[in-house]
């Protein structure tokens, strides 16, 4: 008898470690109630301007180069759809405010609501998060007051204001910032404090070596981790044109940040690849195809995150519009695409820009000849195969750029030639169009975006729905 009741107290012992231990993993003990399991380390990463195409288009590339764009391949997938208060082509200050808020908001606004009343105004997902004790990293490839990242910390009636959204950085207290710098850091007529002093009077350290990030003691500090290359808005320079002394990645960054806010009470991350949507504008496949990359690889940081914590880690991947109109095919080349033959070009389309541009400013007098030169040493490592309209179209940007004088089409040369270059952007869209690429606007679209998503909660993100619905998701997620 006192055998087979030690034998029953040890089944009992057994089964309650067995309960308290699928309690932790899988249920929340709280009230007896049966609980799901919630994230406790969330990355949200947004390709600016990454519509659908543009990931297919990056994903086709890097196959034939036997690599891949791995978020692809995430178990769930849905589409979301990203108008504006005002306007069904949104910015990415609406968008972004969108996502980070679960309201939409008029294009142009930062996380803007004045019909709020003032105690009812809807809080960024990283501000609840971090009223709720996470930590929160915040990284962008473009300048960290541009308007994706500023929707998550800041307010503001106009994306604009950027002196005024970066005042708003250190006031956050979020734990670390990464990626570019502060654009107009002395505000648009460099008559205002420094908003880098600011940041460390506010106990931030701020440095442009990854090593002051690493075998951090006090983990209680606030980090600002700037690249040490930046272009003339405090971007950092896009992957097609990045040298050895460009900097660090977005990998880089997205592992310095869990590094840094790897804590018990979990963390959220949101990063965005902002020049995808730079290169769009551009129409510039070959610099969006390796952006889409750049981010890729910080994605894949996240994703051996995940897998050490698969029971408490979410991973979102979403865009907060469509730039370009891309299409994956085109008039010219009907169903013979070949992107592969975007590895040609060595340098971005804005790059290109510079060098025209520079040898306008030190030459008096300009020589189509030269130009050819310029696009076998800069621009292609093996230039296209020209027919004579591409030469036709290279003579008239040439003439239009250095002689004024006009190209002969009845298109107005914005339409023509979007905001680059003339010469630069006719190169571009030759290559562009030899590949089988196709853009209809120099500007974003109302075209849906994708949404990729992997662990605890990411089954909610699957299916169609709003950028407003983002936040919404993640509160649910969290049973907040
Ligand atoms: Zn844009």
């Amino acid at each position: 008898m006192k055998h087979k009741n030690s034998f029953l107290v040890y089944s009992l012992v057994l089964v309650l470690i067995f309960i308290s231990f699928s309690c932790k993993s899988l249920k929340d003990s709280k009230n007896g109630e049966l609980c799901v399991k919630k994230p406790k380390y969330i990355f949200l990463f947004i390709g600016d301007g990454m519509g659908i195409n543009h990931v297919s288009l990056a994903k086709y590339f890097y196959k034939e180069k036997a690599d891949d764009i791995s978020f692809t391949n995430f178990p769930y997938f849905g589409v979301c759809t990203t108008s504006s208060k005002n306007s069904l082509i949104t910015d990415s200050g609406a968008a972004g405010s969108a996502i980070a808020c679960g309201e939409k908001t008029n294009s142009g606004n930062i996380s803007y609501y004045p019909w709020f009343s003032e105690d009812s105004i809807p809080l960024s997902f990283a501000k609840i998060a971090h009223e709720k004790g996470m930590k929160v990293g915040i990284i962008t490839s473009v300048s960290i007051n541009h308007a994706t990242p500023a929707a998550f910390y800041a307010q503001s009636p106009h994306r604009d204001l950027y002196y005024e959204i970066g005042n708003q950085l250190p006031e956050s207290n979020f734990e670390f910032f990464g990626g570019g710098g502060f654009k107009h850091p002395q505000g648009k007529d460099n008559d205002q404090p420094d908003l880098y002093e600011k940041a460390k009077s506010k106990n931030y350290i701020v440095s442009s070596n990854i090593n002051d990030f690493k075998n951090i003691d006090n983990k209680d500090e606030k980090y600002m981790f700037v690249n040490p290359k930046l272009g003339w808005e405090s971007d950092m320079p896009y992957l097609i044109d990045r040298k050895a002394d460009g900097g660090y990645s977005l990998a880089d960054f997205v592992k310095t940040g869990i590094n840094v806010l790897d804590n018990p009470n979990g963390f959220f991350i949101m990063l965005e690849g902002g020049k995808i949507d730079w290169a769009a504008h551009s129409n510039d496949g070959a610099a969006i195809v390796k952006d889409i990359y750049d981010m890729d690889l910080a994605i894949r940081e996240a994703y051996e995150f995940y897998k050490k914590y698969p029971d408490e880690t979410l991973i979102l991947v979403t865009a907060d519009h469509e730039t370009g109109g891309l299409s994956l095919g085109n008039a010219y080349k009907g169903d013979d695409s070949q992107f592969i033959l975007l590895d040609n070009q060595k340098i971005s389309i804005n790059s290109f820009s510079q060098k025209i541009k520079d040898y306008k400013q030190n030459n008096e007098d300009y020589f189509i000849n030269d130009i050819w030169k310029f696009s076998e040493e800069y621009f292609f490592t093996e230039s296209p195969i020209y027919s004579a309209s591409d030469s036709t179209r290279v003579l008239e940007a040439f003439n239009y750029y250095f002689y004024d004088k006009s190209p002969s089409t009845t298109l107005e040369p914005k339409i023509l030639y979007g905001s680059e270059n003339p010469v630069a952007s006719t190169f571009g869209n030759i290559i562009c169009t030899k590949a089988g690429l196709g853009f209809t606007s120099w500007s974003h679209t109302a075209a849906a975006v994708p949404v990729f998503s992997i662990g605890v909660g990411a089954e909610k993100f699957g299916g169609a729905i709003d950028n407003t619905e983002i936040k919404t998701l993640l509160l649910e997620a969290l049973g907040w």
